[in-house]
C-alpha cells in the first residue's frame, strides 16, 4: 500500500515487527524521464518489513537497476533492508559520519563486544540486551561498509522534479542527514523531528556531544522554510515550530532533573543509577518493571544528558575502570 504525498513522492508504511514504533515511513521518489528513482529509508531485515518494501518496489516499477537508495541514518529500522540488498549492487547512500561510526564499530570484534563495552560504561548490572531482539539482530554487521557512499552536507540529489540538498542533522545519530528542497519547501527529515515521539538521544562516543548537537540541529531546522515535512515515523501533520519549542522545553527540564538527582545523592552515580531516578513517559511507573530494552534506551538517554552537563562544567565525571560515574559540581563523591 502506498500513497502519493507530493508529486512523484510515495509514502510507504513499512511495518517494524516487535517494535513500539510499529512502522517506518519510507519515501519512494520516482525519477523523471532518464533519471534514477530514489528510495529514502527502508525497514528491518525481517520478513514483514521486506514484504511491504519489495511489494511497493514492484507496484511502482522500481528495480535495482533504476533505483538508488539512501538512509537518513544508520538505525536498523531505516537502514537494514538496504544492507540486505548490497549484493544486488545498487548505490546506497548514508551520511558520512554515520558511515564513519559503522566503520569504527566494525573494528570491534563483534556486536556482543560493542554491547558489553557500552553496558560497562553505563554501569549496567549486566548486559541488558537480548541478542535476538530485532533491534540487535538488525544491527549492521560490518563487512562491506566500503561500498556505502558517504553523503556530505551540501550534496545534491536531483530526482522527480526536486533538487534535494543534503543537510546534516546530527544528534539522533552522529551523521543523521535530511534532504531539503529550498524552492519547493520540502524536507525529508528522518527521525530528526517527529510529531508525537521525542527522538531518542543517546550516548555515542566521548567526542560527540549528542544532545548539544541535536539541539543545534533543531535550531537549524527551525530556520528552514518548510511547507511539507516528511518524517520517519507516524504523522507528518503537525506544527513544526511548536513541536521544536516543546522539544527544547523537554530537554531543558530533563537537564535540570538530572542536576537535581545528582545534587541529592551523597555519592557519585552511574548513568544507570541516574536513569532509574528519572521520570519516563512509559506506562509502567516502576523502574523495576521496565523491560531490559527500555532500561537500555533510558540509560543511554540519561548518559547523553549527563555528558551534555559534563561538557559544560555543570557536573563532574570520573572513570572508574570502564564505568563513567558522575557527581554534582557541589562535590559529593
Ligand atoms: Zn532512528
Amino acid at each position: 500500500m502506498y500513497q502519493e504525498v507530493l508529486p512523484n513522492i510515495y509514502l510507504i508504511n513499512v511495518p517494524l515487527p516487535e517494535s513500539p514504533l510499529k512502522s517506518v515511513n519510507t519515501y519512494f521518489i520516482k525519477g523523471l524521464e532518464g533519471q534514477k528513482n530514489l528510495i529514502v529509508d527502508s525497514g528491518f531485515n525481517e520478513p514483514a518489513s521486506k514484504a511491504a518494501f519489495f511489494e511497493a518496489m514492484v507496484s511502482l516499477d522500481f528495480s535495482y537497476a533504476n533505483t538508488d537508495f539512501l538512509a537518513t541514518h544508520l538505525h536498523s529500522d531505516h537502514f537494514a533492508i538496504m544492507r540486505a540488498i548490497e549484493d544486488r549492487r545498487p548505490k546506497i547512500y548514508l551520511g558520512r559520519y554515520d558511515k564513519a561510526h559503522l566503520t569504527q564499530r566494525s573494528e570491534m570484534n563483534s556486536t556482543s563486544d560493542y554491547f558489553a563495552f557500552t553496558a560497562k560504561l553505563y554501569g549496567l548490572p549486566e548486559v541488558l540486551v537480548d541478542e535476538d531482539a530485532p533491534f540487535v539482530r538488525n544491527t549492521p554487521t560490518e563487512n562491506s561498509i566500503e561500498r556505502i557512499i558517504g553523503v556530505n552536507a551540501g550534496d545534491v540529489f536531483e530526482v522527480g522534479g526536486y533538487s534535494f540538498e543534503a543537510v546534516l542533522f546530527e544528534g539522533h545519530t552522529p551523521g543523521h542527514i535530511g534532504l531539503y528542497d529550498k524552492e519547493k519547501k520540502v524536507l525529508l527529515c528522518g527521525d530528526h523531528l517527529l510529531g508525537n515521539i521525542s527522538s531518542n538521544i543517546t550516548y555515542w562516543k566521548d567526542n560527540f556531544d549528542s544532545l548539544g548537537s541535536y539541539l543545534s540541529s533543531l535550531s537549524m531546522l527551525n530556520q528552514l522554510d518548510v511547507e511539507h515535512l516528511l518524517c520517519g515515523h507516524r504523522s507528518n501533520d503537525f506544527d513544526i515550530k511548536a513541536r521544536i519549542a516543546e522539544l527544547f522545553d523537554h530537554h531543558t527540564e530533563r537537564l535540570s532533573e538530572v542536576v537535581d538527582i545528582l545534587a541529592a545523592s551523597k555519592k557519585s552515580m552511574t548513568s544507570y543509577e541516574v536513569a532509574a531516578k528519572m521520570t519516563w513517559s512509559v506506562r509502567e511507573d516502576m523502574w523495576e518493571k521496565y523491560s531490559d530494552q527500555q532500561k537500555w534506551f533510558a540509560t543511554g538517554e540519561a548518559m547523553a544528558h549527563l555528558e551534555y552537563l559534563y561538557k559544560r562544567g555543570r557536573v563532574e565525571k570520573d572513570m572508574v575502570g570502564f564505568t563513567a560515574r558522575y557527581c554534582s559540581t557541589a562535590g559529593n563523591k
